[in-house]
């Protein structure tokens, strides 16, 4: 089986999906896309699981989205055992949220400011979860970060765990940051690593990414659709799906101002270095 087009953040294992499912993977084989399908905690995780072993053309992603943390959370190793499965391609989403941390201006906000340096404790170490997880099985992170508004933070304090790792591990320590929003920095420092970097339908509607897609190496980008979220243009405000993927590889093409073709080309070779499982089940 050959693919048109890789997808390599989805989430079809949504609710969002529960009523047609079956339905929109068919449409999605008979345009040969294929999609990895991410878990953001045990049983999202699980459900991807289940996905990939049942469709050719889908690859499961396990992990915990650091949004989904709280004061009480630990690393579920259970995740464990789950990622040992061929089906599985990457660990993740995992990662540092501070977007919803930071504490507002009001009146008790000492309490909140130290409930979020704790939080940010607990993203630190579920994250450094992953990494092992990620190192012992020889996979690659899907990476989920976002900074609080206006700034870079979750980005320096991720790339200061990863930089570490990959003084230890060298290129073992692999991955992709998904959704990528940081700036023109914070990309040298993931490149630096080898880390590659994805965009979604955002940048179909969003000129605030441009500048950063245009300046990536070719060999270091990637197409997402992070569905259901962020439809594409025109498809704007409905149910996103890796169905929308050629529209996004199409607009990253336009920005950079290269062939629709080579930069095809270019997203699928790239998407096959990084996840090498998905080109093993082709193969087969
Ligand atoms: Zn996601």
């Amino acid at each position: 089986m050959t693919f048109n087009y890789i997808d390599i953040h989805s989430h079809l294992n949504f609710p969002d999906f529960d009523k047609d499912r079956e339905d929109e993977i068919e449409k999605i084989q008979n345009e040969k896309i294929a999609t990895i399908v991410v878990g953001t905690d045990y049983e999202s995780s699980s459900a991807c699981l289940e996905l990939a072993e049942k469709y050719q053309n889908i690859f499961a992603c396990i992990g915990q989205h650091p949004g989904n943390l709280d004061r009480d959370s630990v690393f579920d190793e259970r995740l464990e055992q789950l990622a040992d499965n061929k089906n599985v391609v990457a660990i993740g989403e995992c990662g540092l949220d501070y977007f919803r941390l930071t504490p507002e201006p009001s009146e008790g906000n000492e309490d909140r400011a130290i409930a979020t340096n704790d939080l940010k404790m607990i993203q630190k170490t579920v994250f450094e979860y992953h990494i092992d997880l990620a190192l012992t099985l020889d996979l690659p992170l899907m990476l989920h970060i976002r900074s609080s508004k206006g700034t870079q933070d979750a980005y320096n304090d991720a790339l200061d765990i990863l930089e570490h790792h990959a003084k230890i591990n060298g290129e073992k320590l692999r991955g992709n940051a998904h959704f990528f929003a940081g700036d023109m920095g914070v990309l040298r420092r993931l490149l630096s690593i080898g880390f590659t970097v994805s965009f979604t339908g955002v940048v179909t509607f969003a000129r605030d990414y441009d500048e950063v897609i245009k300046a990536v190496p070719l060999e270091m980008i990637m197409a997402e659709t992070d569905a259901p979220f962020v439809a594409p243009i025109p498809h704007r405000g409905k149910r996103s799906s890796p169905l929308h993927i050629p529209e996004v590889v199409k607009k990253i093409a336009e920005i950079r101002d290269e062939s629709e073709t080579v930069v095809k080309k270019a997203i699928i070779d790239n998407t096959l270095r990084m996840f090498p499982a998905i080109g093993e089940s082709i193969a087969q």
